[in-house]
Protein backbone atom coordinates (compact mmCIF):
# COMPACT_ATOMS: atom_id res chain seq x y z
CA UNK A 1 0.00 0.00 0.00
CA UNK A 2 1.64 3.38 -1.06
CA UNK A 3 0.34 6.81 0.11
CA UNK A 4 0.86 10.08 1.46
CA UNK A 5 -0.90 12.54 2.95
CA UNK A 6 0.89 14.24 5.84
CA UNK A 7 2.08 17.14 5.37
CA UNK A 8 5.62 17.76 7.05
CA UNK A 9 7.92 20.41 7.73
CA UNK A 10 11.97 20.22 7.34
CA UNK A 11 12.64 16.79 9.22
CA UNK A 12 11.12 13.27 7.86
CA UNK A 13 10.03 12.89 4.82
CA UNK A 14 6.96 10.66 6.01
CA UNK A 15 5.57 8.37 3.09
CA UNK A 16 3.46 6.30 5.00
CA UNK A 17 3.02 3.12 3.01
CA UNK A 18 0.61 2.18 5.53
CA UNK A 19 -1.91 5.29 5.33
CA UNK A 20 -4.47 4.53 2.53
CA UNK A 21 -5.95 1.54 1.95
CA UNK A 22 -6.99 -0.07 -1.02
CA UNK A 23 -10.79 -1.43 -1.17
CA UNK A 24 -10.53 -5.09 -1.91
CA UNK A 25 -11.55 -5.82 -4.88
CA UNK A 26 -14.96 -8.81 -5.71
CA UNK A 27 -13.32 -11.96 -6.66
CA UNK A 28 -13.48 -12.44 -10.61
CA UNK A 29 -12.69 -15.26 -12.70
CA UNK A 30 -10.21 -15.04 -15.01
CA UNK A 31 -12.06 -16.68 -17.92
CA UNK A 32 -15.40 -14.72 -17.52
CA UNK A 33 -15.66 -11.46 -16.00
CA UNK A 34 -19.19 -11.02 -15.26
CA UNK A 35 -18.83 -7.95 -13.03
CA UNK A 36 -21.08 -4.90 -13.87
CA UNK A 37 -18.91 -2.58 -16.42
CA UNK A 38 -19.21 1.11 -15.46
CA UNK A 39 -17.55 3.63 -18.09
CA UNK A 40 -16.87 6.83 -16.28
CA UNK A 41 -16.55 10.06 -18.36
CA UNK A 42 -15.12 12.98 -17.74
CA UNK A 43 -14.39 15.77 -19.73
CA UNK A 44 -12.93 19.56 -19.50
CA UNK A 45 -15.07 21.52 -22.17
CA UNK A 46 -13.68 24.73 -24.02
CA UNK A 47 -15.21 26.70 -21.25
CA UNK A 48 -12.99 25.34 -18.92
CA UNK A 49 -15.90 23.30 -16.96
CA UNK A 50 -15.87 19.70 -15.94
CA UNK A 51 -18.78 17.11 -16.74
CA UNK A 52 -19.26 14.02 -15.68
CA UNK A 53 -21.57 11.13 -17.40
CA UNK A 54 -21.46 7.23 -16.43
CA UNK A 55 -22.75 4.26 -18.17
CA UNK A 56 -23.19 1.07 -16.42
CA UNK A 57 -23.76 -2.05 -18.50
CA UNK A 58 -27.09 -3.26 -16.59
CA UNK A 59 -29.56 -1.03 -15.02
CA UNK A 60 -28.70 -0.41 -11.14
CA UNK A 61 -30.20 0.79 -8.39
CA UNK A 62 -26.87 2.82 -6.46
CA UNK A 63 -23.45 3.32 -7.41
CA UNK A 64 -21.41 3.32 -4.08
CA UNK A 65 -17.87 5.11 -4.44
CA UNK A 66 -14.85 3.51 -3.01
CA UNK A 67 -13.41 6.34 -1.38
CA UNK A 68 -16.30 8.49 0.02
CA UNK A 69 -14.02 10.38 2.75
CA UNK A 70 -14.66 14.19 3.33
CA UNK A 71 -18.36 14.17 1.65
CA UNK A 72 -17.10 16.82 -0.53
CA UNK A 73 -19.36 15.02 -3.71
CA UNK A 74 -22.92 16.37 -2.99
CA UNK A 75 -21.64 19.71 -3.43
CA UNK A 76 -19.43 19.73 -6.11
CA UNK A 77 -20.95 17.30 -8.27
CA UNK A 78 -24.04 18.86 -9.62
CA UNK A 79 -26.79 16.55 -11.22
CA UNK A 80 -27.79 16.73 -15.05
CA UNK A 81 -30.54 13.96 -14.66
CA UNK A 82 -32.41 12.25 -12.40
CA UNK A 83 -29.82 10.53 -10.23
CA UNK A 84 -28.33 12.91 -8.00
CA UNK A 85 -25.07 12.20 -5.03
CA UNK A 86 -26.74 10.77 -1.48
CA UNK A 87 -25.32 10.16 1.73
CA UNK A 88 -25.51 6.95 2.70
CA UNK A 89 -24.02 5.48 6.45
CA UNK A 90 -20.29 6.78 5.92
CA UNK A 91 -20.21 6.36 2.27
CA UNK A 92 -20.89 8.60 -0.94
CA UNK A 93 -23.71 7.23 -3.98
CA UNK A 94 -25.45 7.98 -7.11
CA UNK A 95 -29.20 6.85 -6.92
CA UNK A 96 -32.29 7.50 -8.37
CA UNK A 97 -36.12 6.96 -7.62
CA UNK A 98 -35.66 3.90 -10.14
CA UNK A 99 -33.12 1.89 -11.51
CA UNK A 100 -30.57 3.96 -14.11
CA UNK A 101 -28.00 2.91 -16.81
CA UNK A 102 -26.66 6.67 -17.40
CA UNK A 103 -26.25 9.45 -14.75
CA UNK A 104 -24.52 13.38 -15.87
CA UNK A 105 -22.92 15.94 -13.86
CA UNK A 106 -21.55 19.11 -13.88
CA UNK A 107 -18.47 18.88 -11.54
CA UNK A 108 -16.53 21.67 -9.77
CA UNK A 109 -13.22 20.25 -9.06
CA UNK A 110 -12.68 19.64 -5.72
CA UNK A 111 -9.11 19.97 -4.38
CA UNK A 112 -9.15 20.28 -0.52
CA UNK A 113 -7.41 17.93 1.81
CA UNK A 114 -8.93 14.66 2.31
CA UNK A 115 -8.30 12.58 5.51
CA UNK A 116 -6.23 9.94 4.75
CA UNK A 117 -7.13 10.44 0.90
CA UNK A 118 -6.02 11.38 -2.13
CA UNK A 119 -7.37 14.96 -3.64
CA UNK A 120 -9.33 14.54 -6.54
CA UNK A 121 -8.00 17.24 -8.16
CA UNK A 122 -4.97 18.89 -7.84
CA UNK A 123 -4.30 22.16 -9.56
CA UNK A 124 -1.19 23.54 -11.41
CA UNK A 125 -0.10 27.37 -11.31
CA UNK A 126 -0.43 27.44 -14.94
CA UNK A 127 -4.17 25.58 -15.68
CA UNK A 128 -3.03 22.01 -15.28
CA UNK A 129 -4.33 19.39 -12.93
CA UNK A 130 -2.93 16.39 -11.15
CA UNK A 131 -6.84 14.06 -11.51
CA UNK A 132 -6.72 11.00 -9.36
CA UNK A 133 -9.27 8.52 -10.98
CA UNK A 134 -9.85 6.00 -7.67
CA UNK A 135 -12.09 9.15 -6.54
CA UNK A 136 -14.23 8.24 -9.47
CA UNK A 137 -14.16 4.55 -9.04
CA UNK A 138 -17.28 3.07 -7.75
CA UNK A 139 -19.49 -0.37 -6.93
CA UNK A 140 -22.64 -1.33 -8.64
CA UNK A 141 -25.60 -2.57 -6.46
CA UNK A 142 -29.06 -3.73 -6.95
CA UNK A 143 -30.31 -2.72 -3.34
CA UNK A 144 -29.06 0.73 -1.92
CA UNK A 145 -30.01 0.05 1.15
CA UNK A 146 -27.14 -2.53 1.35
CA UNK A 147 -24.40 0.64 1.10
CA UNK A 148 -26.25 1.48 4.53
CA UNK A 149 -23.84 -0.98 6.20
CA UNK A 150 -21.03 -0.51 4.70
CA UNK A 151 -17.94 0.76 6.58
CA UNK A 152 -15.28 2.95 5.94
CA UNK A 153 -12.82 0.55 5.54
CA UNK A 154 -13.29 -1.73 3.16
CA UNK A 155 -10.64 -4.31 4.16
CA UNK A 156 -12.55 -7.45 4.06
CA UNK A 157 -15.83 -6.41 3.31
CA UNK A 158 -17.75 -8.42 0.16
CA UNK A 159 -18.55 -5.78 -2.95
CA UNK A 160 -20.43 -6.35 -5.58
CA UNK A 161 -18.32 -6.86 -8.85
CA UNK A 162 -17.98 -3.79 -10.80
CA UNK A 163 -15.39 -2.72 -13.52
CA UNK A 164 -14.89 0.82 -13.52
CA UNK A 165 -13.29 1.91 -17.19
CA UNK A 166 -12.06 5.41 -17.07
CA UNK A 167 -11.67 7.93 -20.19
CA UNK A 168 -10.66 11.65 -19.74
CA UNK A 169 -11.19 14.10 -22.58
CA UNK A 170 -10.01 17.07 -22.76
CA UNK A 171 -11.60 19.83 -25.37
CA UNK A 172 -9.53 22.60 -24.63
CA UNK A 173 -6.29 20.63 -26.69
CA UNK A 174 -3.84 20.11 -23.61
CA UNK A 175 -1.79 16.59 -23.00
CA UNK A 176 -2.36 13.92 -21.11
CA UNK A 177 0.31 12.69 -19.10
CA UNK A 178 -0.02 8.93 -17.49
CA UNK A 179 1.76 5.81 -17.12
CA UNK A 180 4.44 7.70 -18.61
CA UNK A 181 2.85 8.05 -21.82
CA UNK A 182 1.77 11.31 -23.24
CA UNK A 183 -1.64 11.56 -25.52
CA UNK A 184 -3.29 14.20 -27.04
CA UNK A 185 -7.06 14.89 -26.64
CA UNK A 186 -8.12 11.67 -24.71
CA UNK A 187 -7.06 8.49 -22.98
CA UNK A 188 -9.38 5.53 -21.22
CA UNK A 189 -7.41 3.14 -18.80
CA UNK A 190 -8.57 0.91 -16.14
CA UNK A 191 -5.41 1.74 -13.47
CA UNK A 192 -7.30 3.85 -10.58
CA UNK A 193 -4.39 4.09 -8.28
CA UNK A 194 -1.96 6.54 -10.38
CA UNK A 195 -2.53 10.42 -10.56
CA UNK A 196 -3.18 11.17 -14.21
CA UNK A 197 -1.48 14.82 -15.31
CA UNK A 198 -3.38 16.67 -18.06
CA UNK A 199 -2.12 20.79 -19.13
CA UNK A 200 0.25 22.22 -21.13
CA UNK A 201 3.62 22.12 -19.37
CA UNK A 202 6.77 20.54 -20.85
CA UNK A 203 7.65 17.40 -18.91
CA UNK A 204 11.24 16.51 -17.83
CA UNK A 205 11.51 13.57 -20.13
CA UNK A 206 13.95 10.76 -20.36
CA UNK A 207 14.12 7.28 -21.45
CA UNK A 208 13.71 6.26 -17.27
CA UNK A 209 11.13 9.22 -16.72
CA UNK A 210 8.92 11.81 -17.40
CA UNK A 211 8.09 14.38 -14.68
CA UNK A 212 6.22 17.61 -14.91
CA UNK A 213 7.56 20.74 -11.84
CA UNK A 214 5.45 23.54 -11.59
CA UNK A 215 6.20 26.85 -13.17
CA UNK A 216 5.36 28.75 -9.96
CA UNK A 217 8.13 26.82 -8.21
CA UNK A 218 11.35 28.87 -7.87
CA UNK A 219 13.43 29.01 -10.85
CA UNK A 220 16.46 27.64 -8.81
CA UNK A 221 14.28 24.43 -7.40
CA UNK A 222 12.79 23.81 -10.82
CA UNK A 223 16.44 23.60 -12.34
CA UNK A 224 17.77 21.86 -9.24
CA UNK A 225 14.69 19.01 -9.74
CA UNK A 226 15.37 19.13 -13.81
CA UNK A 227 18.70 18.34 -13.05
CA UNK A 228 18.82 16.08 -10.45
CA UNK A 229 15.62 13.77 -11.55
CA UNK A 230 16.99 12.32 -14.84
CA UNK A 231 20.03 11.78 -12.79
CA UNK A 232 18.44 9.42 -10.10
CA UNK A 233 16.38 7.56 -12.13
CA UNK A 234 19.52 6.88 -14.65
CA UNK A 235 21.00 5.25 -10.91
CA UNK A 236 17.78 3.59 -9.51
CA UNK A 237 17.93 1.99 -13.54
CA UNK A 238 21.37 0.91 -13.77
CA UNK A 239 21.56 -0.25 -10.12
CA UNK A 240 18.26 -2.83 -10.66
CA UNK A 241 18.37 -5.64 -12.54
CA UNK A 242 14.62 -5.56 -13.50
CA UNK A 243 12.81 -2.17 -13.95
CA UNK A 244 8.51 -1.34 -12.65
CA UNK A 245 6.43 -1.48 -15.13
CA UNK A 246 6.03 1.39 -17.35
CA UNK A 247 8.00 4.65 -17.36
CA UNK A 248 8.38 6.38 -13.74
CA UNK A 249 6.76 9.45 -13.63
CA UNK A 250 6.86 12.30 -11.11
CA UNK A 251 4.37 14.94 -10.65
CA UNK A 252 5.37 18.01 -8.82
CA UNK A 253 2.39 20.13 -7.99
CA UNK A 254 2.70 23.62 -5.70
CA UNK A 255 1.16 23.30 -2.22
CA UNK A 256 -0.40 26.42 -0.65
CA UNK A 257 1.02 26.87 2.44
CA UNK A 258 1.73 29.82 4.20
CA UNK A 259 3.71 27.08 6.64
CA UNK A 260 7.51 28.27 7.71
CA UNK A 261 10.06 25.83 6.30
CA UNK A 262 9.21 23.66 3.84
CA UNK A 263 6.04 21.67 3.15
CA UNK A 264 5.99 18.53 1.77
CA UNK A 265 2.96 16.36 0.66
CA UNK A 266 3.49 13.50 -1.06
CA UNK A 267 4.14 9.28 -1.79
CA UNK A 268 4.39 6.95 -4.53
CA UNK A 269 1.34 5.72 -6.15
CA UNK A 270 1.69 2.65 -8.98
CA UNK A 271 4.27 4.11 -11.27
CA UNK A 272 4.69 7.51 -10.01
CA UNK A 273 5.45 9.87 -7.10
CA UNK A 274 3.03 12.38 -6.53
CA UNK A 275 3.62 15.41 -4.79
CA UNK A 276 3.27 19.02 -3.85
CA UNK A 277 5.59 21.29 -2.29
CA UNK A 278 5.54 24.81 -0.60
CA UNK A 279 6.45 26.96 2.18
CA UNK A 280 8.96 29.96 2.70
CA UNK A 281 12.05 28.29 2.63
CA UNK A 282 12.06 27.76 -0.87
CA UNK A 283 12.04 31.44 -1.77
CA UNK A 284 14.66 32.06 1.39
CA UNK A 285 18.20 31.83 -0.24
CA UNK A 286 19.13 31.14 3.65
CA UNK A 287 17.67 28.44 3.76
CA UNK A 288 18.08 27.10 -0.31
CA UNK A 289 20.83 24.55 0.51
CA UNK A 290 18.78 22.50 3.20
CA UNK A 291 15.33 22.45 1.40
CA UNK A 292 16.80 21.06 -2.00
CA UNK A 293 18.69 18.68 0.14
CA UNK A 294 15.21 17.64 1.66
CA UNK A 295 13.88 17.56 -1.65
CA UNK A 296 16.32 15.89 -3.21
CA UNK A 297 16.80 13.31 0.14
CA UNK A 298 12.22 12.77 -0.19
CA UNK A 299 12.42 12.32 -4.11
CA UNK A 300 15.60 9.26 -3.57
CA UNK A 301 13.45 7.61 -0.94
CA UNK A 302 10.50 7.74 -2.83
CA UNK A 303 11.67 6.89 -6.06
CA UNK A 304 13.32 3.55 -4.26
CA UNK A 305 9.79 2.73 -3.64
CA UNK A 306 9.21 2.20 -7.12
CA UNK A 307 11.60 -0.14 -7.15
CA UNK A 308 11.51 -2.16 -4.10
CA UNK A 309 7.65 -1.67 -2.87
CA UNK A 310 6.08 -1.64 -6.41
CA UNK A 311 4.95 -5.43 -7.50
CA UNK A 312 5.66 -6.69 -3.86
CA UNK A 313 3.43 -6.94 -0.62
CA UNK A 314 5.24 -4.59 1.99
CA UNK A 315 4.68 -6.01 5.21
CA UNK A 316 2.86 -3.05 7.45
CA UNK A 317 4.38 -5.08 10.39
CA UNK A 318 7.98 -5.48 8.89
CA UNK A 319 8.10 -2.16 7.32
CA UNK A 320 11.89 -2.05 7.97
CA UNK A 321 12.35 -4.03 4.91
CA UNK A 322 10.99 -1.48 2.70
CA UNK A 323 11.06 1.75 4.25
CA UNK A 324 14.79 1.06 5.81
CA UNK A 325 15.41 0.04 1.77
CA UNK A 326 14.05 2.69 0.26
CA UNK A 327 16.25 4.81 3.12
CA UNK A 328 19.34 3.32 2.53
CA UNK A 329 19.04 3.18 -1.27
CA UNK A 330 18.16 6.91 -0.90
CA UNK A 331 21.59 7.36 1.17
CA UNK A 332 23.85 5.19 -1.36
CA UNK A 333 21.83 6.99 -4.56
CA UNK A 334 22.27 10.89 -3.32
CA UNK A 335 26.06 10.11 -2.12
CA UNK A 336 26.84 8.42 -5.25
CA UNK A 337 25.14 11.31 -6.96
CA UNK A 338 26.91 13.84 -5.65
CA UNK A 339 30.60 12.58 -5.61
CA UNK A 340 31.90 16.09 -4.12
CA UNK A 341 30.66 15.17 -0.71
CA UNK A 342 28.72 12.07 -1.20
CA UNK A 343 30.47 10.00 1.18
CA UNK A 344 30.17 12.22 3.98
CA UNK A 345 26.39 13.22 2.81
CA UNK A 346 25.54 9.22 3.46
CA UNK A 347 27.43 8.68 6.91
CA UNK A 348 25.47 11.68 8.04
CA UNK A 349 22.56 10.07 7.04
CA UNK A 350 23.48 6.94 8.41
CA UNK A 351 25.01 8.28 11.61
CA UNK A 352 21.12 10.46 11.75
CA UNK A 353 19.15 6.93 11.74
CA UNK A 354 21.55 5.36 13.99
CA UNK A 355 20.73 8.04 16.86
CA UNK A 356 17.60 7.84 15.72
CA UNK A 357 17.48 4.11 16.12
CA UNK A 358 18.84 3.88 19.09
CA UNK A 359 16.47 5.80 21.03
CA UNK A 360 13.70 4.11 19.28
CA UNK A 361 15.40 0.99 20.53
CA UNK A 362 14.87 2.26 23.96
CA UNK A 363 10.98 1.66 23.40
CA UNK A 364 11.37 -1.82 22.35
CA UNK A 365 12.33 -4.16 20.16
CA UNK A 366 11.47 -3.03 16.51
CA UNK A 367 9.75 -6.23 15.91
CA UNK A 368 6.70 -4.53 18.24
CA UNK A 369 7.35 -0.65 16.72
CA UNK A 370 4.32 -1.00 14.49
CA UNK A 371 2.31 -2.07 17.64
CA UNK A 372 3.94 0.51 19.78
CA UNK A 373 2.96 2.87 17.27
CA UNK A 374 6.39 3.86 16.42
CA UNK A 375 6.23 3.61 12.67
CA UNK A 376 9.34 5.76 12.18
CA UNK A 377 11.99 3.14 13.50
CA UNK A 378 11.65 1.44 10.35
CA UNK A 379 12.89 3.76 8.78
CA UNK A 380 15.78 4.28 11.25
CA UNK A 381 16.66 1.06 12.31
CA UNK A 382 15.52 -0.37 8.58
CA UNK A 383 18.28 2.05 7.27
CA UNK A 384 20.91 0.39 9.52
CA UNK A 385 19.82 -3.16 9.08
CA UNK A 386 20.31 -2.60 5.50
CA UNK A 387 24.17 -1.14 6.05
CA UNK A 388 24.92 -4.05 8.41
CA UNK A 389 23.64 -6.24 6.07
CA UNK A 390 25.28 -5.00 2.83
CA UNK A 391 28.57 -4.93 4.86
CA UNK A 392 28.35 -8.72 5.04
CA UNK A 393 27.71 -9.53 2.11
CA UNK A 394 29.80 -10.29 -0.20
CA UNK A 395 28.48 -7.64 -3.05
CA UNK A 396 28.46 -4.97 -0.24
CA UNK A 397 25.86 -2.68 -1.55
CA UNK A 398 22.22 -1.91 -1.06
CA UNK A 399 20.68 -2.61 -4.28
CA UNK A 400 22.66 -5.70 -4.87
CA UNK A 401 20.80 -7.33 -1.88
CA UNK A 402 17.24 -5.96 -3.05
CA UNK A 403 18.03 -7.19 -6.41
CA UNK A 404 18.13 -10.53 -5.14
CA UNK A 405 15.82 -10.09 -2.22
CA UNK A 406 13.44 -9.45 -5.13
CA UNK A 407 13.83 -11.91 -7.42
CA UNK A 408 13.72 -14.45 -4.22
CA UNK A 409 10.26 -12.06 -3.65
CA UNK A 410 9.12 -12.65 -6.69
CA UNK A 411 8.59 -16.23 -6.33
CA UNK A 412 6.77 -16.68 -2.60
CA UNK A 413 4.98 -14.02 -1.31
CA UNK A 414 5.66 -11.03 1.16
CA UNK A 415 8.60 -9.59 1.95
CA UNK A 416 9.07 -10.97 5.56
CA UNK A 417 12.05 -11.41 7.33
CA UNK A 418 12.79 -14.94 6.68
CA UNK A 419 13.40 -14.13 3.30
CA UNK A 420 15.41 -11.38 3.86
CA UNK A 421 17.59 -13.81 5.89
CA UNK A 422 17.54 -16.04 2.93
CA UNK A 423 18.94 -13.46 0.85
CA UNK A 424 21.65 -12.40 2.81
CA UNK A 425 22.59 -16.45 2.89
CA UNK A 426 22.53 -16.11 -0.99
CA UNK A 427 24.45 -13.09 -0.60
CA UNK A 428 27.65 -14.76 1.24
CA UNK A 429 27.04 -13.11 5.04
CA UNK A 430 28.50 -15.45 7.36
CA UNK A 431 26.21 -17.20 9.77
CA UNK A 432 27.71 -15.04 12.90
CA UNK A 433 26.50 -11.97 10.78
CA UNK A 434 22.91 -13.15 9.94
CA UNK A 435 22.30 -14.07 14.00
CA UNK A 436 23.45 -10.86 14.84
CA UNK A 437 21.19 -9.24 12.40
CA UNK A 438 18.29 -11.52 13.54
CA UNK A 439 18.91 -10.32 17.16
CA UNK A 440 19.08 -6.75 16.23
CA UNK A 441 15.64 -6.55 14.84
CA UNK A 442 13.89 -9.11 17.20
CA UNK A 443 14.91 -8.69 20.59
CA UNK A 444 14.47 -5.69 23.09
CA UNK A 445 17.91 -4.68 24.02
CA UNK A 446 18.36 -2.87 27.27
CA UNK A 447 21.69 -1.35 26.15
CA UNK A 448 20.73 0.15 22.45
CA UNK A 449 24.41 1.46 22.09
CA UNK A 450 25.82 -2.14 23.09
CA UNK A 451 23.29 -3.56 20.42
CA UNK A 452 24.73 -1.50 17.81
CA UNK A 453 28.23 -2.11 18.32
CA UNK A 454 27.08 -5.87 18.57
CA UNK A 455 25.42 -5.84 15.42
CA UNK A 456 28.88 -3.87 13.77
CA UNK A 457 31.12 -5.90 15.10
CA UNK A 458 29.46 -9.01 13.90
CA UNK A 459 28.84 -7.60 10.30
CA UNK A 460 31.58 -5.43 9.32
CA UNK A 461 30.75 -1.97 9.84
CA UNK A 462 33.45 0.27 10.83
CA UNK A 463 32.59 3.00 13.48
CA UNK A 464 34.18 4.28 17.06
CA UNK A 465 33.15 4.92 20.16
CA UNK A 466 33.49 8.60 21.75
CA UNK A 467 33.80 10.60 24.71
CA UNK A 468 30.53 9.59 25.61
CA UNK A 469 30.04 6.02 25.06
CA UNK A 470 28.45 6.79 21.92
CA UNK A 471 28.93 4.65 18.65
CA UNK A 472 29.98 6.68 15.22
CA UNK A 473 30.19 5.58 12.15
CA UNK A 474 33.52 5.87 10.32
CA UNK A 475 33.51 8.33 6.72
CA UNK A 476 33.69 5.25 4.43
CA UNK A 477 31.66 2.74 7.07
CA UNK A 478 29.94 1.02 4.47
ZN1 LIG B 1 8.82 5.10 2.27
Amino acid sequence: MRAILVAVAFVAAACAHDAAEDPIRAATSPEVDDRVAVDMTLTRTVDGAWFVDIETGKPVAALMFARSRGDYRRDTWRPLGAVAVTRRGVRDALEAESPFTRAAFEVTPFSGILQKDYTPFIPYSDGGWSIYPGQFEVYAFDDAAEIDAIPDDLGGVSLPGTRTRYRFVDAQGASFLAFGERTADEIAFEEKDAFVYLGDATPIETEHLAAIADPSLPAWLRESIAAYLPRLFEFYAGSFAYAPPGRPMVLIAPLDTDRNGISLKGGTLKGQIAMQLGGSALTDPDRRDDAERHVRGFLAHEAAHLWNAEGFQPSNTHAWIHEGGAEALAFDATARLDPADGAAFARDRYQSALDACQEALAGGSLATATRRGDFRAHYDCGAIVMLAAATASTDGDVAALWNRLAERARNTEALSPALFMLTLADLGADAGAAAAIDAFLHETHADPAAAARFLFDATGVAYAVNGDGGVELAVDGG
